[in-house]
């Protein structure tokens, strides 16, 4: 009623970029599993760079510290274990090899849903990966994510 006395429309809702937190408006944004986010090499390229994660990368590349090392690998099976929805930006949605239409309409779902998609590869990225794949990327995420954004 307050609203409408003002010329206003009900206020939106409005969500973040899973990756890099910008603002997404209302039906905004690309939905993506976590088995989905995992498995892009990019992904780890820009994950393993970011201020959180930069000192861990840089001991790991220039200084062979193996406990470096090992919190790169915890922070792969740490993302590999989010059981949620990923909704991402137009721009980090380019960092994952999956068709754009698809992940776009999963996100009007999200909208629609308040959050909730019914996804193919939904929930872990544990239970929706071959051990052999995952091993993969975990070891691409602990050994080499980054190698060519930092100066060595
Ligand atoms: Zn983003």
């Amino acid at each position: 009623m307050f609203g409408n006395l003002f010329g206003k429309k009900k206020k939106k809702p409005k969500a973040q970029c899973s990756i890099c937190k910008t603002l997404l408006e209302h039906e905004e944004g690309f939905a993506l599993s976590t088995a989905e986010v995992v498995v892009s090499k990019e992904y780890w390229d820009n994950k393993m760079v970011e201020p959180e994660t930069m000192a861990y990368t840089t001991n790991h590349f220039k200084n062979k510290d193996e406990n470096a090392t090992k919190m790169r690998g915890i922070i792969f099976e740490k993302t590999a274990e989010k059981d949620q929805t990923w909704l991402t930006c137009e721009t980090c949605i380019k960092q994952f090899d999956v068709d754009m239409d698809q992940a776009s309409g999963y996100a009007s779902e999200w909208w629609a849903n308040s959050g909730q998609v019914e996804m193919p590869k939904a929930g872990k990225a544990t239970d929706n990966m071959e051990p052999s794949e995952y091993e993969d990327m975990r070891n691409y995420a602990m050994m080499d994510a980054g190698a060519s954004k930092i100066r060595l």
